[in-house]
């Protein structure tokens, strides 16, 4: 299969760029000992678990769906943390995961017997703190927003027998540098470290843009190495858009052109159905060969087929002018997309495409009418 030859629309991974990014988590669990599991809820296609295993020593869940997924395909460690459980998820858990991490006290304690007297395997429990600090600028995407319901925060951990919770869990990170995790950690040690004594390890939540060109590895070695001896307590990091940064792209073709003011484009993919972000975060993604509105000189509004009104992508500006059936690649659609996308309007979902080591693409899976259909009644 050419480029060219690639169904419309489909999301195109790349098997080199996560090797590439994958190398560099090795390097850190290696000079570090801290340990890098992926979060199944921002990247999960499981085609390409057994290369991610190959560094990764496991996954993390936030449902019952991806800890099955983890268990059953992606193999070794499975965490879990949910807002909340239900008595039917805690009993489904319970043979999948190995760490269970508890959103409150309240759920620590309903669960708590039940989760020690498991016997098939040892099940280790942890909390999910809040340590009010966070430097988050989207209040979408701030686990520490006032009223926020996730993690449990210092002062209501006075009083609590903690001798069961093997590890403190916090998530406050949002694709960010090391220099922002240095100074969480610290704000964490200040606020709960009368409280680590009895514990054997501390998950620092993913959010780590590890992979990212100008991350600062130096500093997220240190801070991990530094946390692991004064405390003696093992290190984890979730990620899940570390793992898939930049290693896949979405590939649409345009279907209409409407000349006036707005010249609008009308494309084969929708923003709110096949990358929700641009909508929600939001943000502008970028276009292979575009430029800014006005940059270039043809400037188009592109927009999707859904019907709803704001399902709009952004202006964009092009050296030629479109046509009915070019190609437009979206740049870094592999994480939160396959994982989040809907059939709003019956729209197919993406086709998925591996591109492996040599260049070469491979049809990974086409969704077709019975996906539609099978998800309604
Ligand atoms: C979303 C989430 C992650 C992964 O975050 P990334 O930004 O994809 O690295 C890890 N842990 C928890 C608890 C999360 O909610």
């Amino acid at each position: 299969m050419t480029f060219d030859e690639l169904p419309s629309p489909c999301y195109v991974v790349d098997e080199r760029v996560l090797s590439k990014n994958l190398n560099v988590l090795k390097g850190v669990q290696d000079r570090t000992g801290g340990k890098i599991i992926l979060a199944l809820k921002g990247f999960a296609m499981h085609r390409v678990f057994s290369q991610i295993r190959q560094v990764l020593g496991g996954t993390t869940a936030s449902s019952v769906n991806e800890a099955r997924l983890g268990r059953e395909i992606f193999g070794g460690e499975v965490h879990c943390y949910a807002p909340a459980y239900s008595d039917a998820d805690i009993e489904e858990l319970l043979p999948l995961v190995d760490h269970l991490v508890f959103n409150s006290v309240s759920q620590f304690r309903r669960y708590h017997d039940q989760v020690r007297s498991f016997e098939e395997r040892p099940i280790s429990i942890g909390l999910r703190i809040n340590p009010e600090y966070s430097e988050v600028k989207t209040a979408l995407y701030d686990p520490c927003r006032a009223g926020s319901r996730l993690g449990i925060r210092r002062n209501e951990l006075d009083g609590v027998d903690l001798s069961s919770v093997d590890g403190f869990h916090f998530h406050t990170m949002c694709e960010q540098n090391s220099d922002t995790l240095e100074r969480t950690v610290e704000k964490v040690e200040e606020r709960f470290s009368d409280l680590f004594s009895g514990l054997k390890w501390f998950n620092f939540g993913g959010g780590h843009h590890i992979s990212r060109d100008d991350y600062d590895i130096e500093c997220l070695c240190r801070v991990i190495e530094g946390f692991q001896s004064r405390h003696g307590l093992q290190v984890y990091l979730e990620p899940g858009e570390a793992i898939a940064l930049n290693a896949g792209t979405l590939v649409g073709s345009v279907l209409d052109i409407v000349p006036g003011e707005s010249n609008n484009v009308i494309l084969d993919l929708s923003a709110t159905a096949h990358m929700p972000d641009v909508l929600e975060m939001p943000y502008r993604p970028v276009i292979q060969g575009a430029g800014e509105p006005g940059e270039k000189a043809h400037t188009y509004q592109l927009g999707g087929l859904t019907c709803l009104a704001g399902d709009q992508i952004g202006d964009y500006s092009f050296d030629q002018p479109l046509k009915l059936g070019d190609r437009l690649v979206f740049e870094d659609m592999a994480h939160y997309t396959m994982v989040k996308n809907t059939t709003f309007n019956g729209v197919h979902l993406p086709a998925i495409v591996l591109q492996r080591e040599s260049g070469s693409y491979e049809l990974v899976k086409r969704f077709g009418y019975e996906t539609y259909r099978d998800r309604l009644s």
